[in-house]
């Protein structure tokens, strides 16, 4: 029989596995071929790679291994990913707030006001969660050269996104971490994959401070599967953003519609007439949006999702009805 060992050290079960699939035996803790197919896709090295169970563990670990509980500080720029403040709050770190322009964009002159020696991390979603722009380069290379803390740049949904991803600046900028997820254009969610590429002193941090074997076999697997098929993630993206834009267009036709925002991720935020009237007469036909009204500066505003053909056009429908 061949067999690649006898392999008699971690107390697994030899004989198999009681489930369908065989998992007897504990998955990679290091990932190689994972990450080994993912540098070559990204174009970094492996050193270069933390994988997380989403990019949330990613974030997690970013405060637990960079903050100091009940003393370090961060900054988010509100609104944002909801994650942050709930991973530092977990930690006891302290969220500053710059909130961003009326178009979502940085407001560099108030983040100079607010920068100071306690902030340890900056948290920089783009494209952002939940208004769906790209946050403009120039300003994110200032934080990048003029704040000695790791700057976060959470890419969830870059690959929506007509700008390019900050991934290729690792090289140059030392504090700067970008995240990626197999959650959204992969269409991964429930295998739970994040990605966090940045200088190797900081990966290797994660990389000791994670549980061992935080990726399972089965994701693990399904991740080598997936990266084998680059072009299946690039149609399905290409065929989200048709629909994207079919969507734009449909949207702004609803009289109830008062604004459509710009959008480089696989959703878009409207500002609608009664905002939560509307997401709850939609709810109880079935179609389920987000209400996003109580963020910062996103007053009577839903996020809706970029769905099938129909679903978009049953979404459109019932809005006409509405109006
Ligand atoms: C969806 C999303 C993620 C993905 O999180 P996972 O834990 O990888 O599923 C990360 N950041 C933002 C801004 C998101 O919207």
């Amino acid at each position: 029989m061949a067999t690649d060992g006898i392999f008699l050290d971690a107390n697994e079960n030899a004989l198999g596995s009681v489930s369908d699939e065989r998992a007897n035996r504990y998955p990679d803790p290091y990932q190689r071929e994972v990450k080994d197919a993912l540098a070559k896709q990204k174009k970094v090295n492996p050193e270069q790679i933390f994988l997380g169970n989403g990019s949330d563990e990613a974030i997690d670990l970013l405060f637990r291994a960079f903050c100091i509980p009940g003393k370090d500080k961060v900054l988010t720029f509100p609104p944002t990913y909801g994650m942050y403040s709930v991973c530092a709050q977990l930690n006891d770190v302290e969220v500053l707030e710059v909130a961003l322009s009326t178009s979502f964009q940085l407001n560099l002159k108030k983040v100079e006001q607010v920068l100071n020696p306690s902030i340890k991390m900056i948290l920089i979603c783009s494209p952002n969660n939940p208004s769906g722009n790209s946050i403009e380069k120039e300003k994110v290379i200032w934080l990048l050269n003029n704040f000695s803390g790791i700057v976060i740049i959470d890419e969830a949904y870059q690959d929506f996104s007509s700008d390019p991803s900050w991934v290729s600046a690792i090289d140059n900028y030392p504090n700067l971490v970008v995240l990626q997820t197999f959650s959204k254009a992969w269409g991964m969610a429930g295998l739970r994959l994040g990605v966090a590429m940045g200088n190797p002193e900081i990966i290797s941090v994660l990389n000791r401070i994670k549980y061992p074997y935080n990726i399972n076999q089965n994701t693990q697997q399904q991740a080598l599967v997936a990266l084998q098929n680059v072009e299946k993630k690039e149609q399905m993206v290409h065929t989200l953003l048709k629909e994207r834009s079919s969507l734009v267009e449909a949207l702004n036709s609803v009289s109830i519609v008062e604004n459509v925002y710009p959008s480089d991720a696989n959703f878009i935020l409207i500002r609608i007439k009664n905002a939560q009237k509307i997401y709850e007469a939609l709810l109880r036909k079935g179609i389920v949006v987000r209400n996003r009204s109580n963020l910062v500066g996103c007053t009577e505003c839903v996020r809706i999702t970029v769905g099938t053909t129909q679903e978009n056009s049953i979404l459109i429908n019932a809005l006409m009805e509405m109006g």
